[in-house]
């Protein structure tokens, strides 16, 4: 597949980094469908039992990047809903939907985006190299990218790092982030950033 940035991708530069919909199981019926051109991606598999449809992994037949589709039932005293979740993921993350050749090359394209004067393929870079470096447990690069003179990029590296911290106790790698996250609280650029105050709040730092 030929390469193609996040910018030029008729599908994708659509779609943001997360996309959230929801469909009311309730009499009132309210409903936020996910954004069109997500029903333009494709499922790698086949959809055969409820499960599959539920979770499974979504590719954009123009770009080839992955996203992760969740869809889960939610109940409340206001009635109950399906949520549906949508989230880009990065290359390090999709590694076993390809070969290592494919996502190298992918990741040599997002260190040549990073200055990308186009915010959404900037921003998919700066995410997809902080999932890279936390890989291979390069804190040093995270922290670098967290202090870009780009203010976009350091935003990027912070929401991913918001939203990988939504659910603490599944990571393996809370060692890195806790250093990342002391870092940040005293970068003046960031330590007053409602994002890190989370990050730290859930790293049990203060
Ligand atoms: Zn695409």
């Amino acid at each position: 597949m030929k390469y193609i940035p996040l910018h030029k991708c008729s599908i994708c530069k659509n779609l943001s980094e997360s996309e959230y919909g929801y469909y009311s199981v309730s009499p009132s019926g309210s409903h936020r469908p996910l954004p069109i051109e997500a029903n333009r991606l494709k499922s790698i598999e086949e959809l055969g039992s409820k499960g599959q449809k539920k979770h499974h992994i979504k590719q954009c037949p123009f770009c080839g990047v992955f996203y992760a589709y969740d869809e889960h039932y939610e109940y409340d005293v206001t009635g109950s809903a399906d949520e549906l979740m949508l989230t880009r993921l990065t290359p390090t993350e999709a590694k076993d939907l390809m070969n290592a050749r494919e996502c190298k090359r992918r990741l040599g394209h997002l260190e040549e985006e990073l200055a990308s004067t186009h915010l959404v393929t900037r921003r998919y870079a700066a995410k997809g190299l902080t999932s890279h470096y936390l890989d291979q447990e390069d804190v040093e690069k995270v922290i670098r990218l967290l202090d870009s003179y780009d203010e976009d990029v350091g935003l990027a590296v912070l929401s991913y790092l918001d939203k990988i911290t939504e659910q603490w106790w599944r990571l393996n790698n809370r060692h890195l982030i806790e250093q990342i996250a002391r870092a940040a609280a005293k970068d003046e650029t960031h330590k007053n950033n409602p994002l890190i105050k989370q990050i730290i709040w859930r790293c049990g730092l203060k």
